[in-house]
Formats: C-alpha cells, sequence, structure tokens
C-alpha cells in the first residue's frame, strides 16, 4: 500500500499531488495542483489561465487556494477570487485543496452559501478545537503536516478529534517524509501503520476517483 502525500510542493515517491501553485509545471501522470495561492496574488496564475488548464485536465485538483489574513491582498479581493476558483473546482469536478489562515469563518461562509459537490480539503490544520469541529460537521477533509511534529502544536492535541474518513498527511514545503509523518500520526492515534496507510489510500480514492 502507497503512502499518500496530499499537498507538496516537492516530486516524491509514492502518490502525491503536487502543488504547482508557487512555481513548477503539471507533468503527464502525475497529480498537479494549481491554484491562487492567497499570499501571493499578484505572482500567482490568472484565473483564466486555471480554467483551462482545468478543462484541458491538465491539473487533478484546484489549490491551493483560500483566505490568509496575514496577506497584503484585501479581503474582499481574496474572497472574490475564492469564489472563482470554488466555481472552477465544481465545474470541472477537481477537490479543491484550501490555505487558510485566521479566516475560517470566511471560508466557512463561502461554503455554506456555494455549498459545494466538490471534496474541500484544509492543508495544513493548526486551528482550534471548536473551528474543528465545525469543519468536520460540514464535511472537510482535514491534512495534516508539519506542525504535527512541533510538541506544542494545536494539531498534536487535536488528532484523535478527526475521523480518520475526513483525514489526509501532508510534507507541504517541509523536508520532512511522509513515511515519518505516517509513523507520528499512527503513534499518536494508536493504530497500526498499515491500517493508517489503508485508510488514508480510501480517503484518497474516494477523492480522486
Ligand atoms: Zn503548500
Amino acid at each position: 500500500m502507497d503512502y499518500v502525500n496530499i499537498h507538496t510542493h516537492k516530486q516524491g515517491e509514492g502518490i502525491y499531488v503536487l502543488d504547482i501553485s508557487l512555481g513548477g509545471n503539471a507533468a503527464a501522470g502525475k497529480l498537479c495542483s494549481l491554484g491562487i495561492h492567497p499570499m501571493f496574488v499578484e505572482q500567482g496564475v490568472e484565473i483564466e489561465c486555471l480554467e483551462e488548464k482545468a478543462a484541458a485536465r491538465e491539473i487533478q485538483a484546484v489549490g491551493e487556494s483560500g483566505f490568509d489574513r496575514n496577506s497584503g491582498t484585501d479581503m474582499e479581493v481574496q474572497q472574490r477570487l475564492f469564489e472563482k476558483q470554488v466555481e472552477i473546482s465544481e465545474k470541472y469536478t477537481l477537490p479543491l485543496i484550501i490555505h487558510c489562515v485566521r479566516a475560517f469563518p470566511e471560508l466557512i461562509a463561502v461554503y455554506k452559501e456555494k455549498r459545494p459537490r466538490q471534496p474541500w480539503i484544509i492543508h495544513g490544520y493548526d486551528n482550534n478545537s471548536d473551528i474543528l469541529a465545525r469543519l468536520l460537521r460540514h464535511g472537510f477533509y482535514i491534512s495534516v503536516g508539519k506542525k504535527l511534529v512541533l510538541p506544542h502544536s494545536n494539531i498534536r492535541q487535536l488528532l484523535p478529534l478527526i475521523p480518520l474518513e475526513q483525514l489526509f498527511i501532508e510534507t507541504d514545503d517541509s523536508d520532512l517524509r511522509i513515511d515519518t509523518l505516517y509513523e507520528e500520526v499512527a503513534k499518536l492515534r494508536g493504530v497500526s501503520l498499515d491500517m493508517l496507510k489503508e485508510r488514508i489510500y480510501e480517503n484518497f480514492k474516494k477523492v480522486f476517483g
């Protein structure tokens, strides 16, 4: 059973979704995601170009996109761009990979308004338990990664609250190995590595078909 790395900016082994939003190219036979990162709106891809690539099936997911309150781009502009990306995700039936920093109420408001049919995956979740509960209730997938290895991170404490059916694991831009993160999750959850790999692979199949 392969490891699944749901969000990474680096080429790797096994199954991984390579995010090319901050550079790099889609490659045939590889899973790629492309979106407008809220921290780098100016440098990012144009929405028309994103739609062309989605229509041509050059990408297999939209994102990372979403909200970041630390961004120099206005929240209203971020919201407009995010909504367009939600529309592309829905129109071309591509899952959405979400970057969200200090803007979960805004994100959930868009979710409620758009009522998307595509899976929404929150990458690098490290917020509090109330927000986590709301996200889980709405059926979001939660992807955990580099924060997990920090002893005092929120996600390290909250991991047991995430049902395995809604969990993904990612390396993002870190140098951590995906197998190391799986081992950490298995340990914190008290499940075997094999079982964890199986369950995450099931989630992957459900989301990516
Ligand atoms: Zn990333």
